[in-house]
C-alpha cells in the first residue's frame, strides 16, 4: 500500500484533505493524524474491522485497548453506559485536552476497539486539525499512537512514517505535537477514580475538580509482579533499541559513574549515549550526547523525551545512561515513560 503524506496547517486547515482523510476512515482505512499530545493512528472506532487493521498495523496485541477520540462532549453519550458526574466535570474542565476516561461502553462500540473490556477509554483533543478530522471521519476515531508496537510515540509525522509507511493510507502531517507525551488516563469505573496513566494533567488538577483521586501502583514502580488494572498496562511501551539505564543520585556521583560505565563500553566497542541536562551536558563522554533541557522545565523535558529517544536509535546507540527527571508534576508523567522505556532499570547512587 502506498501511504500518502499531506501538510495540514493547524490554522488554515484545508478542508478537502480533511474530508479525504475522513472518507478513508469511514471506507474502513486507517490515517495518521497530529493531535497535541502525540500523532495518534486513526480508524473508525464503531467498525471492528476497522479495529482489527489498527492493531495489524501497529503490530499491537489486540487485547491491549484503544482511545475513542471525539469532536463535541456531545458525541460522549451514544458510546457509554452512563455519564457520570465526575466526567462532566472533568469535560468542563479540561476538553479538549490532554485527558482520557474510562467509562462503561454501550452496545454501540464493538469489543475490538475495546479489547474486549466492557469500558471504553474516551478523549477529546484540542488539536485542531485533529477535530476536524474526526468530525469528517463519522465522529468516533479509535486511536492509538501511531508507533509500531513497542516503540516510543510519534511526536512529528516523520517518526510516523518511519515506522507506518506503507502499512496505512495516509498520514496528515501537522508539523511538531505541542507536548509530547500520551494523555492523562483516569478510570472513572471504580468509585473513586483512579489515574492509571499519568500525563499533562496531573494529580493535582484532578483532585482539585474532583476531590478524591487514587494512583494506580504501577505508575512509578516495576508492575512486573503486579495483575495489570488494564491489559494494555502490562506491555513495555515506549523502549529504545538500545539498553537504556537511569542512573540516580548526587549530580557528581551519577556524572562519575556513568563516564566510567562508558569507559567500560568503549573498551567493547559499543556505541553510547547520555541523556544529560543543561547544567551536565558538558561532562559526559558519550558518541552521542542529548540535552534534555532544563530539569525545572518539566514541559520542555516532556515534548522533547521521544524525539531524544528515537534519534538514539536512527543513531545505532546500543547502550544509554539517563540521569533521572523526577519531578512533581508534569515530571511525574516523564519519568513514568523513561522508567517504562528503561524496563525500570535503575541504578540509585549515595
Ligand atoms: P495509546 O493509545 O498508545 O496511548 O494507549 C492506549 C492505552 O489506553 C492502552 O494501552 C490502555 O492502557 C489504556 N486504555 C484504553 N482503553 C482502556 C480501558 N477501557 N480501560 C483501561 N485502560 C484503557
Ligand atoms: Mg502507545
Amino acid at each position: 500500500m502506498e501511504t500518502r503524506i499531506v501538510c495540514v496547517d493547524e490554522k488554515n486547515i484545508d478542508k478537502e484533505v480533511i474530508r479525504e482523510a475522513g472518507e478513508i476512515v469511514k471506507a474502513g482505512g486507517l490515517v495518521a493524524f497530529p493531535t497535541e499530545t502525540v500523532y495518534g493512528l486513526g480508524g473508525d472506532a464503531l467498525n471492528p474491522a476497522s479495529s482489527r487493521k489498527i492493531y495489524e498495523a501497529k503490530g499491537r496485541p489486540s487485547d491491549n485497548p484503544l482511545i475513542v477520540h471525539i469532536a463535541k462532549v456531545e458525541a460522549l453519550s451514544a458510546i457509554v453506559k452512563r455519564v457520570p458526574e465526575e466526567a462532566v466535570k472533568l469535560a468542563q474542565a479540561f476538553w479538549p485536552g490532554p485527558l482520557t476516561m474510562i467509562l462503561e461502553k454501550s452496545d454501540l462500540v464493538p469489543a475490538e476497539t475495546t479489547g474486549g473490556l466492557e469500558t471504553v477509554a474516551v478523549r477529546m483533543p484540542s488539536h485542531r486539525t485533529a477535530l476536524a478530522f474526526i468530525e469528517a471521519a463519522g465522529g468516533y476515531v479509535a486511536a492509538p499512537s501511531a508507533n509500531r508496537s513497542g516503540r516510543p510515540s510519534p511526536t512529528a509525522a516523520r517518526y510516523v512514517a518511519q515506522d507506518l509507511d506503507g502499512r496505512i493510507e495516509m498520514i496528515l502531517d501537522g508539523g511538531d505535537v505541542e507536548l509530547g507525551l500520551e494523555s492523562t488516563i483516569v478510570d472513572l469505573t471504580a468509585g473513586t477514580p483512579v489515574i492509571l496513566r499519568p500525563g499533562y494533567i496531573t494529580r493535582q488538577m484532578l483532585a482539585d475538580i474532583l476531590g478524591r483521586v487514587e494512583e494506580d501502583v504501577t505508575i512509578l514502580r516495576d508492575d512486573s509482579g503486579q495483575a495489570p488494572k488494564a491489559p494494555g498496562m502490562k506491555y513495555r511501551h515506549y523502549a529504545p533499541k538500545g539498553e537504556l539505564t537511569i542512573i540516580a543520585g548526587p549530580k557528581q556521583a551519577v556524572a562519575e559513574y556513568i563516564n566510567r560505565q562508558l569507559e567500560g563500553c568503549r573498551r567493547e566497542g559499543k556505541k553510547t549515549g547520555v541523556i544529560a541536562s543543561d547544567a551536565t551536558i558538558g561532562v559526559y563522554q558519550a558518541d552521542v550526547c542529548k540535552n534534555a533541557g532544563d530539569p525545572l522545565d518539566e514541559s520542555a523535558l516532556a515534548k522533547r523525551l521521544y524525539r531524544i529517544l528515537r534519534e538514539f536509535d536512527d543513531e545505532d546507540v546500543e547502550i544509554i545512561y539517563s540521569e533521572s527527571f523526577a519531578g512533581a508534576g508534569v515530571g511525574q508523567a516523564v519519568m513514568n515513560r523513561l522508567l517504562k522505556a528503561a524496563g525500570h532499570r535503575v541504578i540509585e547512587l549515595k
